[in-house]
C-alpha cells in the first residue's frame, strides 16, 4: 500500500446558520472537545456566514481552526451590490473560500466559468479555494458522472499553471448526496476520487496529482465518516449538518485525524 502524505482536512460550511452571538459558544464546545485529541497532523476549518466572520475570527484566533468565506466575487471592488471580494475575506481573517457549492449553482445561477474567475482571484489574493465539484442525480442516472467532473475541473482550473493547482482544495460533493439522508457509497466515492486523481495526473503530472487534496462531502456523519475517510484518495471530509453541532464536528475531526495517522504510517509499496 502507498503511504499518503497529503495533509488531511476536516471542515464545515455553516450555510445560513449560526449568528454572531452563537459563535463563541460553538467555538468553546468544539475546542474543548478537540483539545483532548491530537489533531496537529490535519487542517481544520469552519466557513461561517459573512456576518459571523468577525466573531469566528475572534473565537478561533490562535487555535488550529481556520476560517473561510462561503463565496466571493471575482472582482476586487466596484459596482457589485451585495457582493464580497477576496480581499474583504482576507481582512476578515479568512484563509479559505468555498467556491461552486451546489446551492450557489442551483439557486443563484453561478457557473463554472464564474468559478474559474473566482479561483484565479482567490489564489492571487492568498486565499485557498475549496472548489466544489459534483454531478446531479440526472448526470449520475445517465452514467455521465465522470464526464461532468472532468468538465467542472477543467473549466474551473482553466489558465492555472500546474504549480498552482495543489493550492486549490478539491471537494467532491455529489449534488444528490448533499442535504440528503445517505452519503454516496464508499465504492462510488472511491471511483470518483480515483477519476479526479487520474485527471489531475494526466493534465498536470504525477507530482501535482499526489499533492492536491480531494475532500469528500455530502451527508457525512460520525457514523459513515471513518469508512469514507479511510479511502486512499479521500483526503478529508467536508461536512454540513452533522458539524453544526460542535460535538458532531469534533467526532468527525477525530476520525479524520485517526485516518491521516493510519495512512501516513503505511509502508510504501
Ligand atoms: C454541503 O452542503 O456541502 C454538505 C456536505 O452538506 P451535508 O453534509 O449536510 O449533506
Amino acid at each position: 500500500m502507498t503511504k499518503v502524505t497529503r495533509r488531511h482536512m476536516a471542515g464545515t460550511g455553516w450555510k445560513m446558520n449560526l449568528r454572531a452571538f452563537e459563535v463563541p459558544g460553538y467555538a468553546q464546545r468544539l475546542l474543548q472537545q478537540i483539545g483532548t485529541g491530537d489533531t496537529s497532523a490535519i487542517d481544520l476549518f469552519v466557513l461561517p456566514p459573512f456576518t459571523s466572520l468577525a466573531a469566528a475570527a475572534a473565537a478561533f484566533g490562535g487555535t488550529p481552526v481556520a476560517i473561510g468565506g462561503q463565496n466571493m466575487h471575482w472582482e476586487e471592488h466596484g459596482a457589485w451590490t451585495g457582493e464580497i471580494s477576496a480581499s474583504m475575506l482576507v481582512d476578515a481573517g479568512c484563509r479559505y473560500v468555498e467556491l461552486a457549492h451546489s446551492e450557489r449553482l442551483q439557486h443563484f445561477g453561478e457557473t463554472y466559468e464564474h468559478v474559474c474567475s473566482k479561483v484565479d482571484r482567490a489564489l492571487a489574493t492568498g486565499l485557498t479555494p475549496i472548489l466544489c465539484l459534483g454531478e446531479t442525480a440526472e448526470d449520475r442516472r445517465r452514467g455521465g458522472s465522470d464526464d461532468v467532473l472532468a468538465w467542472q475541473v477543467t473549466t474551473a482550473l482553466a489558465g492555472q499553471p500546474a504549480a498552482r493547482v495543489p493550492d486549490v482544495v478539491l471537494a467532491y460533493e455529489p449534488r444528490w448526496a448533499i442535504g440528503g439522508s445517505e452519503a454516496a457509497s464508499c465504492e462510488y466515492v472511491a471511483a470518483r476520487h480515483a477519476t479526479l486523481r487520474a485527471l489531475l495526473r494526466d493534465r498536470y503530472g504525477a507530482d501535482v496529482a499526489n499533492r492536491t487534496r480531494i475532500l469528500y462531502g455530502g451527508s457525512v456523519t460520525p457514523r459513515n465518516g471513518p469508512d469514507l475517510v479511510a479511502l486512499d484518495d479521500v483526503d478529508g471530509l467536508f461536512v454540513g449538518r452533522a458539524a453544526w453541532d460542535p460535538e458532531g464536528f469534533a467526532q468527525i475531526v477525530a476520525e479524520v485525524a485517526d485516518a491521516a495517522r493510519a495512512k501516513a504510517g503505511r509502508s510504501g509499496s
